[in-house]
């Protein structure tokens, strides 16, 4: 089969690899669909496993079991979850699924013609998709999870104002999904075309980010907003998002600079206004479940969001779509197409 072996965003080879046979407690799928995640093209967080086999979005089609595999049979539509937690440990009791810290099995990469899905992800990471869910949109199963858990953790409610600074893919999501939370949603990026989209996502106001973005949220909303999400890595966002966020509100992280880059907070300014700044990284158990409800019954829609599909022998062009960030929000690789 091939796989395509991931060493840096600009080398990413089409490697021929002996098709796995799955053993008596696992399966074998057919990738179907994989999208490239925002993640996928950070070098600093991804370089040190590399060479690798990347694809943590991926619809499939099971193919063959093994003996002892009961949930699943040939034929049968799939999301698989990259990695489950243990449910057990400290970290997993409190509801902090990502530090669980004895995960023990990954799912390998999905930007591949088959993936060998091992027993833990069978018993706990696998979700069948309802028939009128396309491989295409269960690609933004784990994507919209990570956004639940997000907007879980900053607590959005009906009423609030949320400001969403970044409008590539996971941006998009925050906007589709704080509008299904009756909160107001302002929405920023450099890019007009993304702008476009966040329209369309449901905005109820886009802003070039090149704006003075505080200054148009007070005229506009009388206020400033309860809750900024930064859902880009650039350094200007993260000096808006402490220009925009109110009194009592909160800054999340959802996406972050870099290690290389030095983020000055005005902690002294913030604590007197009582401003909480949080981080959300990955998703949980109950966030991707809830994902999942959410594409299946309609109530978050994407396939407005998919602006490319590609063979896997494109995948280079398909990194390249998303470091330019241009003209593309969802880009979809077809492994078997
Ligand atoms: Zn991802
Ligand atoms: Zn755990």
């Amino acid at each position: 089969m091939k796989v395509s072996m991931w060493y840096n965003n600009r080398d990413i080879r089409i490697t021929e690899v002996p098709t796995p046979v799955p053993g008596p407690k696992e399966m074998l799928v057919k990738v179907m669909s994989c999208g490239i995640c925002g993640s996928d093209i950070v070098e600093w967080y991804r370089l040190p496993r590399a060479p690798l086999v990347q694809g943590h979005e991926l619809g499939a089609e099971v193919v063959q079991v093994g003996a002892s595999v009961k949930k699943y049979k040939p034929g049968d539509r799939v999301f698989i979850a990259p990695k489950v937690p243990c449910l057990e440990c400290y970290y997993c009791k409190k509801g902090h699924h990502p530090q669980c810290s004895r995960v023990k099995e990954r799912l390998p990469g999905g930007f591949a013609e088959y993936v060998l899905v091992p027993e833990i992800l069978i018993e706990r990471g696998t979700f069948l998709l309802p028939d009128h869910v396309t491989y295409d949109q269960s690609t933004f199963i784990e994507p919209l999870a990570c956004v639940v858990r997000a907007q879980k953790l900053a607590g959005i409610k009906e009423g609030q104002t949320v400001l969403v600074l970044g409008c590539g893919m996971s941006g998009l999501l925050h906007v589709k999904l704080t509008r299904l939370r009756n909160a107001k949603v302002i929405a920023t990026d450099i890019n007009p075309k993304r702008l476009e989209f966040s329209q369309n996502a449901g905005a109820d106001l886009a802003v070039n980010a090149a704006e003075n973005v505080a200054r148009r949220l007070v005229d506009e909303t009388g206020r400033k907003a309860d809750v900024v999400i930064l859902s880009t890595s650039s350094m200007l966002a993260v000096e808006q998002a402490w220009e925009c966020v109110d009194k009592g509100g909160s800054v999340v992280f959802f996406a972050v600079p870099g290690p290389e880059k030095k983020v000055t907070v005005p902690i002294n300014e913030f604590w007197t206004k009582e401003i909480r700044i949080l981080t959300s990284y990955y998703c949980g158990p109950p966030d991707l479940k809830e994902a999942v409800e959410l594409i299946a019954s309609g109530k978050v829609k994407v396939d407005d969001l998919i602006t490319h599909t590609l063979p896997l022998n494109d995948i280079e062009k398909g990194f390249q779509l998303v470091m330019e960030g241009k003209d593309s929000v969802k880009v979809i690789i077809r492994p078997n197409e």
